[in-house]
């Protein structure tokens, strides 16, 4: 169980091992390796149990509804940055930031939302 998010609703699939997760920090403490970073984010509803895709690079709020059942997959993350598949760096490094008013900033964001920075390295490939 997740003990990041708040009532977690999707697991996210890490495309580095390939193994489902609740959430990036998830990946961070069970793995040694940094989650690979991705365009295209496989997920699964927990409430219906199938399998969805979408793209981080166009992800917004209307996005965050599971495709198959429409269950609601906000993602109020408890600590901040914890943004999925898009981060080079470990997760447990960014939690230890979270003095930065910046990251403060972001706290109520879904562990979705991405940086116009972060988009745009997305898209530099
Ligand atoms: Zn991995
Ligand atoms: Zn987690
Ligand atoms: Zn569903």
């Amino acid at each position: 169980m997740c003990k990041h998010i708040l009532n977690v609703q999707v697991s996210i699939r890490a495309p580095c091992c390939k193994q489902w997760f609740d959430c990036a920090e998830c990946h961070a403490e069970k793995e040694t390796h940094k989650l690979a970073k991705t365009i295209e984010m496989a997920f699964l509803c927990k409430k219906c149990k199938k399998a969805f895709r979408k793209d981080m690079t166009t992800y917004e709020e209307s996005d965050e509804f599971c495709p198959h059942c429409d269950n609601h997959y906000v993602l109020e993350a408890k600590a901040p940055r914890a943004v999925v598949g898009v981060e080079g760096e470990d997760a447990r490094v960014d939690a230890r930031m979270l003095k930065d008013d910046r990251v403060k900033a972001k706290e109520n964001h879904s562990i979705f939302t991405m940086d116009p920075d972060e988009e745009a390295a997305l898209l530099d490939f």
